[in-house]
Order: C-alpha cells, then sequence, then structure tokens
C-alpha cells in the first residue's frame, strides 16, 4: 500500500477555509425550513475542513473521527465525546499529497481521507475510529498513526461470523478495548447509565430517519433524494442533540407537503455505503426519471431501531449490531446475497436497481457480481455505475441513465 515511507516530519500543514459556523451551531437551530437546512448541509459538506467540527470544539466539545461504514457512535456520545462521520474529502479536495503515499488502484475516500489528515483539516479531531471494513480502512489506521502521531487512533474489530455463539461476546470485548482507549485519552469513565441515555437519543434518531425513509418510499415525490440525503448527512456532522429536531422540522413540513409525483420507475440505490458520490451525482439520478425508494447512504443511522438498553447497554449495543440484517457490500447476514438484494428490492417496491459503487471498491463490486446472478434470474433490470469523489462530467452517466429508465418504462 505504500509507495514511500510517512512520518510526521513531512506533513504540511495548510490553513483550512471555509465558513465559521457560531459556536452553539444556533444556524442549525433557526433554520427552520427543509430548504434552509438543505443549503446549510451543502455548505457543511462543501468544507472539507469539518466546520462543525471547528464550531464544535471552540465550545469545548471533543470530536472523535469515525471511518464508515459502523462505528457504535452511541458508545463515543457516552464518554461525553462528539462522534463525527468521516465521509472522505468529496469533491473539494485536490489529492497533492496522499497520491505519495497511496498506490493508483485505491478508493478515492481513502486518498481524500489522508490528504485532509496531511493538510492538517482534521486538526481539531481528538481521535479517529477505523472499523475493520477492508484492508483499505485496515491501513488507512496504520498511516493515521504515524502522520498523526498525537491523535490517537483505533481499529474496531467487528465480528464477521454472525452464527457464533462467541459474536457478541467477542464484540462486547471489542466496546471495551474501545471505552479503555477513549477513557485515556480524555473521555469521561465508562458508566452504564450514561450509555443507556446515549442509547436513548440515537434511538429517536434512528427513529426519525426511519420515518423520512418511510415517506420517501411511500410518497416519492414529496421528497427529493438530494433533500433527504442531505438532512441525514448532517445526522453525522452535528451533535444529536441537535440533528433531532431537525429531523422533526423536516417531518412537520413533509406532512404538509403534496406528492407531486411524476412519471417515474421506482428503483432500490445499491453501493454507495462508504465513498460517497458527489451532490450533482445524487441529484443527477432522480432527475432522469428514478424515483430512489431505497438506498445504501449512511447505513449507520439506519443500521437499527429501537435498542433497549435499560439492562446491560453494552452487550444490547453489541447484539443489536450483530442481530440486525444488514447486506451491504462489507457486510453479510446468514443469508445469501442473492436472495438479500432480491428481498430488498421487492420491500421497497423498486423495479430497477442502480449500482452505484466507488471506483476501485472491491467489497462493493465482489457484490455486484454476486446481485446481478439473482437479478438476472428474476429478469429484474439493473444499471451498474462507477464513481469517484471528484467527477466533474456527468454526459455519459446521464445517457447510461436514460437508458435504463427508457427501458423499462418503454419494455
Ligand atoms: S470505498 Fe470500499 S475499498 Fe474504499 S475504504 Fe470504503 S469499503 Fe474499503
Amino acid at each position: 500500500m505504500f509507495a514511500a515511507p510517512l512520518g510526521p516530519e513531512r506533513v504540511p500543514v495548510d490553513a483550512p477555509g471555509g465558513p465559521e459556523l457560531s459556536d452553539t451551531l444556533e444556524e442549525f437551530t433557526r433554520a427552520s425550513s427543509i430548504g434552509e437546512i438543505a443549503r446549510l448541509a451543502r455548505e457543511v459538506i462543501l468544507d472539507p475542513a469539518y466546520p462543525t467540527v471547528r464550531a464544535a470544539s471552540r465550545a469545548g466539545h471533543r470530536a472523535v473521527g469515525c471511518f464508515p461504514v459502523y462505528t457504535p457512535q452511541e458508545l463515543v456520545h457516552a464518554l461525553g465525546l462528539l462522534p463525527i462521520s468521516l465521509h472522505g474529502g468529496g469533491e473539494s479536495v485536490e489529492i497533492s499529497h496522499a497520491d505519495a503515499a497511496l498506490g493508483s488502484f485505491l478508493c478515492s475516500i481513502s486518498k481524500s481521507t489522508l490528504e485532509l489528515a496531511l493538510t492538517a483539516r482534521l486538526a481539531p479531531f481528538r481521535a479517529f475510529v477505523f472499523p475493520y471494513i477492508c484492508d483499505v480502512s485496515r491501513n488507512l489506521e496504520g498511516i493515521f498513526s504515524r502522520v498523526l502521531p498525537r491523535i490517537p487512533t483505533h481499529m474496531l474489530h467487528l465480528p464477521q461470523n454472525f452464527r457464533s455463539s462467541g459474536a457478541i461476546p467477542f464484540l462486547t470485548a471489542e466496546y471495551q478495548r474501545l471505552i479503555a482507549k477513549l477513557e485515556r485519552l480524555g473521555g469521561e469513565r465508562y458508566r452504564p447509565e450514561r450509555l443507556t441515555a446515549s442509547i436513548e437519543l440515537f434511538n429517536r434518531q434512528r427513529e426519525r430517519i426511519a420515518e423520512l425513509m418511510a415517506i420517501k418510499q411511500a410518497t416519492p415525490g414529496k421528497v427529493s433524494l438530494l433533500e433527504s440525503y442531505l438532512v441525514r448527512r448532517l445526522g453525522g456532522l452535528l451533535p444529536r442533540e441537535l440533528h433531532v429536531p431537525i429531523l422533526e422540522r423536516v417531518l412537520a413540513e413533509l406532512s404538509e407537503r403534496t406528492d407531486q409525483r411524476k412519471d417515474a420507475i421506482p428503483v432500490l440505490l445499491v453501493g454507495p455505503f462508504c465513498e460517497q458520490p458527489t451532490l450533482d451525482l445524487i441529484e443527477l439520478i432522480e432527475k432522469v426519471g428514478c424515483y430512489i425508494v431505497d438506498d445504501e447512504f449512511l447505513q449507520l443511522q439506519r443500521w437499527y431501531r429501537g435498542i433497549d438498553g435499560k439492562d446491560d447497554p453494552l452487550a444490547a449495543l453489541a447484539e443489536a449490531y450483530v442481530r440486525t440484517p444488514v447486506d451491504i457490500g462489507v457486510r453479510a447476514t446468514p443469508t445469501t446475497k442473492g436472495e438479500a438484494i432480491l428481498q430488498r428490492a421487492k420491500a421497497a417496491g423498486a423495479q430497477g436497481v442502480i449500482f452505484l459503487t466507488a471506483k476501485f471498491c472491491e467489497p462493493a463490486l465482489e457484490d455486484v457480481v454476486l446481485y446481478r446472478k439473482a437479478l438476472d434470474r428474476h429478469g429484474i433490470p439493473y444499471l451498474h455505475l462507477e464513481f469517484e469523489e471528484r467527477s466533474t462530467s456527468y454526459e455519459q452517466t446521464r445517457l447510461q441513465l436514460e437508458t435504463f429508465v427508457e427501458s423499462i418504462l418503454f419494455e
């Protein structure tokens, strides 16, 4: 993976840029319409120097960056820390340093995340957690510990065999390892009652997000994929205490909106569970005549619903991860991938599937092969598109999407 040795002495430091938010992030408390919330979300996402984290740090929060796809952020929250979802540098970051350390045939998120570290844009973070989802995330944790030696990193091991009786005890022990590290770096002492309260807060966030997704599925003309995505993406960038009321305002506004449905086909979107496509690409998918009735964005916020964390919250958190069926490229539950895609398409009422996979993302690409076989057997149409974080031209993609939609509409 390394093309050149790295060390702290080689780290260049650029000043972070972008808009400054108020220390209390009151902009988000004041934003009362979906339009305002989406505009703020767009600004925040396009600023790779994490303006919400800069602001929250000034107010005394200690942020922990969590690489996709799964970190028990409730646990980070329960230790008095601010869990923040890392999603790479997106379309705003020019890769000028990370290329020297990472090979060419790697996904963009690995390079842009390293670029953020090498250009001081991650300076407000106090720690980073990298779940072991693939070889790239595993190596990134090692690289981070070398280029940012003063900021602790943690590799979170997640069980792979969900049938094993050892899966939950193993994960509980892993969570204890994470607790010990976060306590050492200044987190508060672990107290089960604090975790119970954090689980309840995150339950509320997940319930509201599930309601938003249900509205999108039942009445897809009420809320666009881009609006839904922007509102959800804020959930990993703000204190959850601020995000839950935002979701409630969004749901209240949607209850008043009419479903302005056009002649478009309902589609399941599979693949972007880790690296994120550009906002333009997300918008384009629905512009060409699709309604995305279910997707794999920001799966962490939808992993499970309603954990009962009253008795043994740590074990409950581990059990929820292990027991909830989630089939994405970096995880398989005890079923086959083929069955999983068919069930998901049926549950969403999708007439087709779009695979939107990050270039060089092996876990996503391997699954596409299995998914395609099952869809072929059942005559369900699909389209496979690849994306990179810094794509700018979508003419070819638009053409492919239009052809896909027309082939279903006029078959
Ligand atoms: S985009 Fe794919 S290959 Fe890259 S870190 Fe994420 S899961 Fe791993």
